[in-house]
């Protein structure tokens, strides 16, 4: 087996050959810990079955770990200088493909049916995120009809932390909601800055995300109970009510008939919004979709 690139002497030789100096701008955050890529690996729970798509490549470091312990490799890399590296650094694999795109102007649906044909199952997706994207690209790959079954993801701290957030702690919000509606969250292990080059000002974490059978709740009007879940903690600090009325008016008027309703139905407006659960959201969503129709 080759020599990983995941080590500090192999990662500056490689920079050096090549005079790549790092773009901040691109969240350029390498790896050169061996045992952290084993570890993503397997959280990632892969197999020879199993394609995998990788935001991300950077020189190779996950890629080649990748490569290793699944079928294929579908690669993005937004960065076009490292495209004449990568072919270099993973000359002894023949099953990764880097694609040289922005993931976020990507159709994922069309490149996976396109790109990895004949597959016998979802593919999963791995990366080392750059940060400054963390969360639109992981609500891009969230979508129902993309046959990606789990997510493993490096990524802040701070933002696995909200990602894999319970009812009732402060770093529950919209951001739990939006992405454990459709995924098991589980925050994995937390990493040291020390596995990187350069080193990151923020500790790491890695997340593993699972795709749901089913949503944890039923929800008749998707896009309205995700307006009301970013509503409710608009202003963390005000009630349930005061929140909903903010982005309501219309409702203030019928505050003595909603309230009594929404008690019956187990949902007291006087609750801060960071109280309440999904099946709970979903609840309230169904009952003011519902109410606000008629
Ligand atoms: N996977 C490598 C590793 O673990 O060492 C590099 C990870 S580095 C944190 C993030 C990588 O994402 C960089 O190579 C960067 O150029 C790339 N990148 C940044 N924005 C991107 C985007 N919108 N689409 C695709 N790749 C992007």
């Amino acid at each position: 087996m080759n020599k990983d690139i995941a080590t500090p002497g192999r990662t500056k030789e490689i920079l050096k050959k090549y005079d790549f100096l790092f773009k901040k701008s691109l969240g350029q955050n390498f790896l050169i810990d061996s045992n952290i890529l084993r570890r993503i690996t397997e959280t990632a729970e892969l197999d020879k079955d199993t394609d995998v798509i990788e935001i991300g490549p950077g020189i190779g470091a996950l890629t080649e770990h990748l490569a290793r312990t699944s079928k294929r490799v579908l690669a993005f890399e937004i960065d076009q200088r490292l495209m004449s590296i990568l072919p270099d650094t993973l000359a002894a694999y023949d099953n990764v493909e880097i694609v040289n795109e922005d993931i976020l102007k990507v159709d994922v649906g069309e490149m996976i049916a396109t790109k990895l044909p004949n597959r016998e199952q979802p593919v999963k997706v791995v990366a080392n995120l750059p940060y400054y994207v963390t969360t639109p690209i992981i609500l891009q790959l969230l979508h129902e009809d993309l046959p990606v079954s789990s997510m493993t993801f490096m990524l802040q701290k701070e933002v696995a932390d909200r990602i894999s957030a319970k009812p009732g702690t402060k770093a529950y919000g919209s951001l739990s909601i939006a992405i454990q509606y459709y995924m098991e969250a589980e925050l994995s292990f937390i990493v040291p800055k020390t596995v990187f080059m350069p080193q990151p000002n923020v500790d790491s974490a890695i997340i593993h995300l699972k795709r749901r059978q089913e949503p944890p709740a039923e929800v008749n009007n998707i896009d309205f109970f995700f307006d009301i879940t970013r509503s409710s903690f608009a202003q963390r600090r005000k009630t349930l009510w005061n929140n909903l009325v903010n982005r309501f008016p219309e409702l203030k008027a019928k505050k003595e008939t909603l309230e009594p309703a929404l008690a019956e139905l187990g949902i007291d407006v006087k609750r801060r919004g960071e109280t309440l659960t999904i099946p709970e959201f979903a609840i309230l969503s169904n009952f003011l979709d519902d109410f606000m129709r008629k």
